[in-house]
């Protein structure tokens, strides 16, 4: 059986932001041990602050069939624009990243506190082996 933590920092790695690599993948209630839907943040236009990116999370979504009470897994914290992409997707839980986000703290909590309000569950993993450092996997 994969292991899906192991599996979003593997999508992590097709991320071509030299800053942040995120991976994200999405497990459908009926198809746990049988296949998974892969993510990873990437530019589509060039705007300051990184708002031209599409997120993990978002991508994942994008690509996958069927989202309801469906497992996210991430490697960074989600963000408000993508906690309410999950909610609205009928996403039930998401596994993210025990991490130091300094200047995007803010962000995340807010991120977290809208999935917890929507009765999406949160599980804090530790970052997969030593990858994420500086938000760049090594
Ligand atoms: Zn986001």
């Amino acid at each position: 059986m994969l292991d899906y933590w192991e599996e979003a920092y593997k999508a992590a790695l097709k991320s071509e932001d030299t800053n942040t690599q995120v991976g994200a993948c999405l497990i459908p209630v009926a198809h746990i041990g049988k296949y998974i839907t892969i993510g990873w943040n990437y530019e589509i236009a060039k705007i300051p602050n990184k708002l031209g990116f599409v997120h993990a999370e978002m991508d994942v979504l994008a690509n996958a069939s069927n989202t309801i009470d469906a497992t996210l897994y991430c490697t960074w914290g989600c963000c408000t624009n993508c906690a309410k992409l999950i909610v609205i997707s009928g996403v039930i839980k998401m596994v993210t990243a025990e991490y130091d986000y300094d200047k995007w703290a803010q962000e995340i909590k807010y991120g977290h506190k809208i999935l917890r309000d929507n009765g999406v569950a949160i599980e804090f993993r530790k970052p997969f082996g030593s990858l994420l450092i500086g938000g760049v996997l090594r």
